[in-house]
């Protein structure tokens, strides 16, 4: 079902969801079947030419996902959706169909760290050349083109450092050098940018973030500009094997209904936290897109149409004062993702990026004291207080 007229909170709620045909469920309901049974001989075969769209095995489609595919990809103003079982399953899909032997991708440096190494430890092996610039300077993209360059990639704002890449910019790149623009947009939801918008050909989720919410899922998803690109990647997916269970897309549809109302809340709590933080003696500098202090602010106001639910800050103290602080917290949990219902915090250096060493830390834009702070729905006085007597203890 379209719901082109209406608005994004709406659509979270409806898009791809009309009750079901046989007794009128409201909720759309789990096809928990691994295959389809067909009528005839003729059917089954007309199923497997194509002349017949039905369903035929989960691994190459299934009801429930597919409602899931049409929601997402409605809520980012794309042609079509393609859930994968997680954002890594989403994000190689995307590598396996359009890079190859001698194929060339320039992306942001700091990616997502799996991300990362997919490119440097495993397609390097099938052949595959890639260059890490900053973004943020889409001069850097340009510079790093080659003949062979068939992906750009961005993941705007980036993990963990938040600096922000002009998607429009990379996509007339993109378009002049006959490559396609990727957007990781996990750190922003559907709600606050919408890069396809902007030019980019294929937009992808962690829905294990934002889109589902609430820490319970890990669940991946690719939106294309054409309906095109969608059966390229499906092809390489259904060989790959990262379908969604359809039970997990079933429980990422739930979470997706609440995405407008969960991140208006936790934004909220981040604008005035960020503008507190910036004032606070135990803090050294706050990264946040809606500070005017963010080297990207006026980049961020036009791109996004809100600055998030992320914050980066560097705490005075480095190491010490971030162990300090990650063991002092009760209300936000110490742990690694993001984007849940539930303030998560967690200290890259002596986590994430641990095993990087201090010099690609510090090469990265990753400081000793660097906390990064997914500010979750909790009442905003007791995110706030909890902080600051963590703070306090330094
Ligand atoms: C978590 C994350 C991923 C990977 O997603 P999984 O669901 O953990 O596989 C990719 N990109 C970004 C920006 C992420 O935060």
């Amino acid at each position: 079902m379209k719901h082109a007229a209406v608005k994004f909170d709406t659509a979270c709620i409806h898009a791809g969801q009309a009750p079901d045909k046989l007794f009128g469920g409201v909720s759309v309901p789990i096809f928990q079947s691994s295959t389809f049974a067909f009528e005839d001989a003729d059917q089954g075969a007309a199923r497997f030419s194509g002349k017949d769209s039905g369903y035929k095995y989960t691994r190459i489609g299934n009801p429930t996902n597919a409602a899931l595919e049409s929601c997402i990809a409605e809520l980012e103003g794309g042609a079509a959706g393609l859930a994968t079982a997680t954002g890594m399953s989403a994000i190689s899909t995307v590598f396996m169909t359009f890079l190859g032997a001698g194929k060339h991708i320039v992306s942001t440096g700091s990616v997502y760290g799996p991300t990362r190494t997919l490119l440097e430890n495993e397609l390097v092996r099938f052949g595959v050349e890639s260059t890490f610039v900053d973004t943020s300077d889409v001069e850097n993209i340009q510079k790093a083109l080659k003949s062979n360059t068939a992906l750009i990639y961005v993941e705007t704002p980036a993990n963990p450092t938040l600096s922000i890449t002009d998607i429009a910019a990379a996509a007339k790149i993109a378009k002049e050098a006959g490559a396609l623009l990727v957007v990781d947009n996990t750190f922003c939801s559907p709600l606050l940018q919408k890069p396809i918008e902007l030019g980019a050909d294929i937009v992808l989720h962690s829905m294990t973030k934002f889109i589902n919410g609430h820490s319970d899922v890990v669940a991946g998803m690719l939106v294309t500009s054409t309906l095109e690109l969608r059966s390229k990647m499906h092809k390489v997916l259904c060989q790959m094997g990262g379908t969604i269970d359809p039970h997990q897309a079933w429980l990422v549809l739930r979470g997706v209904k609440t995405l407008a109302l969960r991140v208006k809340a936790a934004q909220a709590s981040s604008i005035l936290l960020a503008e507190e933080l910036e004032k606070h003696p135990k803090i050294e500098w706050v990264k946040y897109p809606g500070l005017k202090s963010h080297p990207q602010y006026e980049l961020a106001k036009r791109q996004m149409s809100g600055p998030g639910a992320m914050i980066s800050f560097e705490l005075k103290g480095g190491v010490k004062a971030g162990k300090t602080v990650m063991d002092a917290v009760r209300i936000s949990t110490l742990a690694v993702s993001l984007g849940g219902i539930e303030s998560l915090i967690q200290h890259p250096a002596s986590m994430t990026h641990a095993s990087m060493g201090p010099k690609a830390r510090a090469e990265a834009g990753i400081s000793d004291g660097l906390v990064r702070f997914s500010v979750g729905c909790e009442d905003y006085e007791d995110i706030k207080a909890d902080l600051w007597q963590a703070l306090d203890k330094i």
